[in-house]
C-alpha cells in the first residue's frame, strides 16, 4: 500500500485527494490523508446565499478556454451545475479620466483586431492608435530573456496601454502589476505570437482566420463558466466523494522530513509515516513546511510572491438594478488614483445570482491597494467602496446588504524569471523522491490550472 500525505485543502489539494481516490478504484494500492489547517476544506472557493444572492467571497468563475475544471465537473456528476456567463450582455468598462468608457469591440485581451470601433474609441489617445497602426508592422522578434509585460506591452503599443489595458486587466487576475510580472509565464501565448509574427495584431487576424478554416462559423463558448450554487458547491462536492476518515482538519503541519525512504509529516502533536507527499499549499506556506527538508528549495518556494486581496459584495434593490450601466462591471487603472481595482456587475455578468429585484456587486481591492485598507474595519472598507462607486457610478443608495472577505497573501505573482525559477525548483524537487508540489504557485493561478495541478501531483507520484 502506498500512503500518500497531501497538505492543504484548497481546490488543488483537493482534486489532488479526488484523483487518488479514482487510483484506488481504478486497482492501484493508495491511501492518503490530507491535511488542512483551518476547520474547512476548499480553500479561497466560498459562497454565501445573502437575500437570495449567490455572493462569492473568493473566485467567482473561470475561464472556460481551460477545460480541467469544468471536465471535474463532470466526471463529479455535476456537469448540469456549469453556467456560462451572459456574454450577450458581456461590455466592460475602463475608468478613463473619472469616466466609464467601454472597451471597444474587437480588443482581444490587449490586442486590437478590429480598427472602426478601436478608432472611434476616447479609451485611448491618437498617438496609442497610431502607435497599434505602426505594431501591424513590428518585424519578428526572439528576446531572449523574460521581461515584465509591462516592457512587452510598452514595446508593442505604448505606456499608456499598459496604464489603460494591461495593468488594469491583470490586477484582476493577479492582483499584481504589470510591471512585475512575467509575460513568459503570464502572457505564453503573446511571447510566442512574437517571436512568429512580429506583430501581436497579425498574428490574432491570422489566429483568427485559421479558426474560422477549420471551425467554420461555431457559436463561441462563453467566456468564463461557474456553477449555478457558486464556487464552494465544487469543493464541497468532491468532498462528498472522499473518505471521511482521510480528511484532517484543523491539523496544520509544521514540517514534512524525509525518513528511511518516505516522508514524515508533522502536524500539532502528532506525527505520522508516508510514503509520498503532495504539498498543496502557496509556495510560501510550502517554503514554511520543507524548511528543514530542503533550504535550497524553501529558498526558491519563498522567492514566489503573493499578493494580499480583498472582496466586498454589495445588494441593492431593483432601482439600483434598473440605474447600473449594463455589461459585467468596471477596472480602474491605477493612474485613477482609486483604491478600487474592479467592480462586477454580478447580476449581468451571471443574472440567476441575484434575484429579478436585487443588483449584486461585487467589488475588488488588491495588492498595495488591499494593503492599505487591510487594517480597517469591515464598515469601513464599506465606506470606502461606497464612496469610489458614488463617484464613479453616481450609486448613493445605501446597500440592503454587504460582506467583506479578506484573502491574505493568496494570489501568486509570477515574477519576471518565474520559469527559470520553476525550472530549478523543479530540479530540486526531484532530489526529494516521493515529493509532487501542486496549486497556484506555480504553473497557473486560475482554479483550472489548480485542479490539474492536483491531478497531475498524483500522477507523477502514483504510475
Ligand atoms: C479573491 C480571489 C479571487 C479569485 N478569483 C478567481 C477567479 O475568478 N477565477 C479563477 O480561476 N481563479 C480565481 N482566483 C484564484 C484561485 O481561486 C486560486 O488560485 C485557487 O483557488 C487556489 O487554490 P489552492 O488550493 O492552490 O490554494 P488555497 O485555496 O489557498 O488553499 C490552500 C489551503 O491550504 C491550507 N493551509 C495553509 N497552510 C497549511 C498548513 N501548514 N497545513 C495544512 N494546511 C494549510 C489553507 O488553509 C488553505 O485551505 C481567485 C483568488 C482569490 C484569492
Amino acid at each position: 500500500m502506498t500512503r500518500i500525505a497531501i497538505v492543504g485543502g484548497g481546490i488543488s489539494g483537493l482534486s489532488a485527494a479526488y484523483a487518488v481516490e479514482q487510483k484506488s478504484r481504478a486497482g492501484f494500492d493508495v491511501d492518503y490523508v490530507l491535511y488542512e489547517a483551518s476547520p474547512q476544506l476548499g480553500g479561497v472557493l466560498r459562497t454565501e446565499i445573502v437575500d437570495g444572492c449567490v455572493v462569492e467571497a473568493g473566485p467567482d468563475s473561470f475561464v472556460t478556454e481551460k477545460p480541467w475544471a469544468a471536465d471535474l465537473c463532470r466526471e463529479l456528476g455535476i456537469g448540469d451545475q456549469l453556467l456560462g456567463s451572459n456574454d450577450a450582455e458581456r461590455k466592460t468598462y475602463i475608468l478613463t479620466r473619472g469616466r466609464l468608457v467601454e472597451m471597444p469591440d474587437g480588443l482581444m485581451f490587449l490586442v486590437p483586431t478590429k480598427i472602426l470601433p478601436t478608432g472611434f474609441s476616447s479609451l485611448f489617445s491618437w498617438k496609442t492608435k497610431l502607435r497599434m497602426a505602426r505594431e501591424l508592422f513590428h518585424p519578428p522578434h526572439a528576446v531572449d530573456h523574460d521581461e515584465s509585460v509591462a516592457a512587452f506591452v510598452e514595446r508593442h503599443y505604448g505606456a499608456e496601454m499598459v496604464d489603460r489595458l494591461a495593468d488594469p486587466l491583470l490586477s484582476g487576475v493577479y492582483g499584481g502589476e504589470a510591471a512585475n510580472l512575467s509575460v513568459r509565464a503570464v502572457l505564453p501565448r503573446f511571447a510566442e505570437m512574437e517571436r512568429k509574427y512580429g506583430s501581436l495584431g497579425r498574428a490574432m487576424l491570422a489566429a483568427r482566420e485559421n479558426g474560422r478554416k477549420q471551425g467554420g462559423e461555431r457559436t463561441a463558448a462563453p467566456l468564463f463558466t461557474s456553477l449555478n450554487n457558486g464556487m464552494q458547491y465544487l469543493a464541497e462536492t468532491i468532498v462528498a466523494r472522499l473518505t471521511p476518515s482521510s480528511l484532517l482538519t484543523n491539523a496544520a503541519v509544521q514540517a514534512i522530513l524525509p525518513e528511511s525512504g518516505g516522508w514524515v509529516v508533522s502536524a500539532g502533536m502528532q506525527s505520522d509515516h508516508f510514503d509520498a507527499v503532495i504539498i498543496a499549499l502557496p509556495a510560501r506556506a510550502a517554503a514554511e513546511v520543507l524548511r528543514m527538508a530542503s533550504p535550497d528549495l524553501t529558498a526558491e518556494l519563498a522567492g514566489i510572491d503573493y499578493s494580499s486581496s480583498i472582496t466586498v459584495g454589495l445588494g441593492y434593490g431593483a432601482d439600483v438594478r434598473r440605474s447600473l450601466p449594463p455589461g459585467f462591471g468596471f477596472l480602474v487603472p491605477r493612474s485613477e488614483g482609486k483604491r478600487l481595482l474592479a467592480a462586477t456587475f454580478v447580476h449581468n455578468k451571471f443574472p440567476h445570482r441575484a434575484p429579478e429585484d436585487r443588483a449584486l456587486l461585487r467589488c475588488f481591492f488588491a495588492g498595495g491597494n488591499a494593503e492599505k485598507v487591510w487594517e480597517l474595519s469591515d464598515s469601513q472598507i464599506v465606506g470606502i467602496v461606497r464612496a469610489e462607486l458614488e463617484q464613479v457610478l453616481g450609486l448613493q443608495a445605501e446597500p440592503l446588504f454587504s460582506r467583506v472577505y479578506r484573502w491574505k497573501s493568496a494570489m501568486a505573482q509570477y515574477g519576471v524569471g518565474h520559469l527559470d525559477r520553476l525550472q530549478r525548483i523543479e530540479g530540486l524537487r526531484l532530489q526529494l523522491p516521493g515529493l509532487a508540489l501542486a496549486g497556484n504557485g506555480y504553473r497557473g493561478i486560475g482554479v483550472p490550472d489548480c485542479v490539474r495541478s492536483g491531478r497531475d501531483a498524483v500522477q507523477q507520484l502514483v504510475q
